[in-house]
């Protein structure tokens, strides 16, 4: 944490990224220590800009026990979130890393559709 570590600004509207990924896609992670491997989006925070995807990005966390809770101590592997931006759909249709591309329908929802195969990965 540098000098600005305590601060919080919220950034400008224009600097947040919303996700192109969603809960229950399945991503390959393209950079980082778990590059190569794919998993399940589980969740998305989309003002962070961040997911959690299955099996990856595990980290250790120490949990003090607290008997109150039903909480044993030791130590508990979690998946940790991670940039969406290290993250690329497979898309289900062509089985392959796929850019996604988006546009609105004629009600004015957002879509999804793969580049390669042109799918319709709305759902
Ligand atoms: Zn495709």
């Amino acid at each position: 944490m540098g000098i600005y570590g305590r601060t919080n600004k919220r950034k400008p509207e224009e600097a947040q990224q919303r996700p192109h990924i969603r809960k229950g896609d399945t991503v390959v992670v393209l950079s980082g220590k778990d590059r190569g491997k794919q998993g399940r989006v589980l969740r998305v925070n989309a003002t962070k800009g961040t997911a959690i995807v299955e099996r990856v990005n595990f980290t250790k966390k120490h949990t003090k026990p607290n008997p109150g809770k039903n909480i044993k101590g030791g130590i508990l592997e979690r998946e940790s979130p991670i940039q969406a931006a290290k993250l690329q759909v497979i898309c289900p249709s062509c089985n392959e890393p796929a850019r996604l591309g988006s546009h609105r329908n004629e009600e004015g929802q957002a879509m999804r559709f793969c580049r390669k195969c042109k799918a319709d990965l709305s759902k």
